[in-house]
């Protein structure tokens, strides 16, 4: 038995009130607020890191994928992500959206997005709480009207009509006892961890030079020496070329676990500096390398979802599903990452896991076509619809979910969390609670038809 102590009940004080309270300033909760403010709502957005962006700025994640179709180049959600792109690109920070939607992903600069993503919000007069931890939430009937904050200055109130859950682990619809989901149907594990970093001190290598290193790398890998999910320490996933900035890392765990992320942080930091040690000592042109940055947080690509009138599955993603109520499209695959942190090669994996024959990267091994399976992807060139009701969460009122913490399965959330698609549904559930406010309605009870029509008028593609 835990050992308990009672918390004494006590008085806090309603530090601010607005139509629109935005809980969360990363990819899903960004846009729901300057939308929510565009369409003539009060939106306070809290934060609780001291600059907005979530994972693409805190996670130095990039580049911003799922903003054209599967494999392809037409282009599927425009809107803030286009204004948010071209804006960074006026800084340098990012290609122009043409370019972009010939690429896989848009690369862009974590310091442009900040900037932009200040100016953004301050021209939309969004009230900005940085530094602020929601930790409950304010619950009268079964309708969530405020939450409760943490900061420097204590305890304190803030007060909505409608709150929007932008936190990735749902932790607004969690307080507020709505149903929720996690993982895998069979065993509840998440997807691991992982952290981009960026490695500085080699940009003048040839290409030869970088693929040999990469094999060394790959070979290290092999015997053990080196624990990474692919070898390609090379890659460049930002705008800039001084650096490399490699999505390499694994680490498997709660991540709501307070405990699970402390050891998730420090190993993945330990696997990094295994790696520039590696490279300094083995490969010529890497004698002065150096770790440019790890990222201020450990990245988490899974934890709650919430439980909405409609889930996303991995067939909706599979075939390009389409929905009546679609208010947003994504296109990435069921990309998952092992939840045991396996990482390759897959043959030095001991893990009894109960599902390793439908392991798609266990397979992968086997098969050798990993990026290829088509049983993992969306049609070519096609897309697959975010429906509105993957938003709205059940049996609570006043609350609607952005990001990847939507109503979706293991393999649903696999493809829909990516950084382009929850931008789309942030646009989405901000212009779907003014209009909510403005109607006097709960968010449940939103004309989908009339906020199509209002997305598409604002340029989002629907
Ligand atoms: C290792 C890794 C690699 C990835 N690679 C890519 C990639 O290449 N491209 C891509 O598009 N996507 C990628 N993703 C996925 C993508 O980064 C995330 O799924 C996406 O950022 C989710 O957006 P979000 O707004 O829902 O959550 P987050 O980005 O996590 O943002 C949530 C925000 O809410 C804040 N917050 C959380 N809880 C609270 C609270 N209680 N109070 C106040 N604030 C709070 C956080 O500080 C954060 O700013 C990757 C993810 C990981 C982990």
């Amino acid at each position: 038995m835990a050992r308990m102590i009672t918390e004494p009940a006590r008085e806090i004080p309603i530090v601010a009130e607005a139509d629109v309270v935005v809980a969360g300033g990363g990819p899903g909760g960004l846009p729901a607020a300057i939308a929510a403010a565009r369409h003539g709502a009060s939106v306070i957005l809290i934060e609780r890191y001291g600059f907005l962006g979530g994972l693409a700025t805190a996670g130095l994640v990039a580049p911003i994928l799922g903003h054209t179709t599967s494999r392809g180049t037409r282009p599927i959600v425009e809107g803030l992500l286009k204004e948010f792109t071209e804006r960074m690109h006026t800084l340098g920070g990012a290609p122009t959206w043409e370019e972009a939607c010939q690429e896989w992903g848009i690369r862009f600069d974590a310091e442009a997005f900040k900037y932009v993503a200040d100016e953004m919000v301050r021209e939309a007069n969004v009230q900005l709480l940085l530094h602020t931890l929601v930790t409950d939430v304010i619950v009268e009937g079964g309708r969530v009207k405020g939450l409760i904050i943490e900061n420097k200055g204590g305890r304190q109130a803030v007060l909505g009509k409608v709150i929007i859950d932008a936190t990735g682990d749902a932790d607004v619809a969690f307080r507020a006892s709505a149903p929720m989901r996690q993982g895998r149907d069979f065993d509840g594990r998440v997807q691991s961890m992982g952290s981009f970093f960026h490695l500085g001190g080699v940009s003048d290598l040839s290409e030869q030079r970088r693929a040999e290193a990469v094999e060394k790398v790959r070979r290290a890998m092999e015997e053990g020496e080196l624990r990474f999910y692919n070898p390609n320490f090379a890659n460049v996933n930002t705008i800039r070329h001084g650096f490399f900035s490699p999505n390499m890392t694994r680490w498997a765990g709660n991540p709501l676990s307070a405990r699970d992320l402390t050891r998730a942080e420090m190993e993945v930091r330990r696997e990094v500096w295994r790696l520039l040690r590696f490279l300094q000592e083995n490969v010529p042109g890497f004698e002065r390398a150096y770790i440019h940055s790890t990222s201020p947080q450990v990245g988490v690509r899974e934890s709650r979802q919430i439980v909405g009138d409609y889930t996303l599955t991995g067939d909706d993603v599979r075939h390009g599903r389409k929905f009546e109520d679609a208010v947003a499209r994504g296109s990435w695959w069921i990309d998952i990452h092992c939840p045991f942190g396996l990482t390759y090669p897959v043959h030095l994996c001991t893990i009894e896991c109960p599902r390793r024959e439908k392991c798609p990267f266990w397979a992968a091994e086997h098969d050798k076509s990993m990026f290829h399976r088509e049983d993992l992807y969306p049609p070519e060139d096609d897309w697959y619809d975010i429906p509105y009701r993957c938003l709205v969460p059940q049996k609570i009122e006043g609350v609607l979910v952005s990001g990847r913490c939507i109503s979706a399965t293991h393999e649903g959330m696999a493809g829909a969390r990516v950084m382009g698609t929850c931008m789309a549904i942030g646009q989405a559930a901000g212009t779907a609670a003014s209009l909510a406010v403005r109607q006097g309605i709960q968010p449940r009870a939103v004309d989908v038809a009339e906020l199509r029509r209002t997305l598409r008028g604002d340029g989002a593609l629907v």
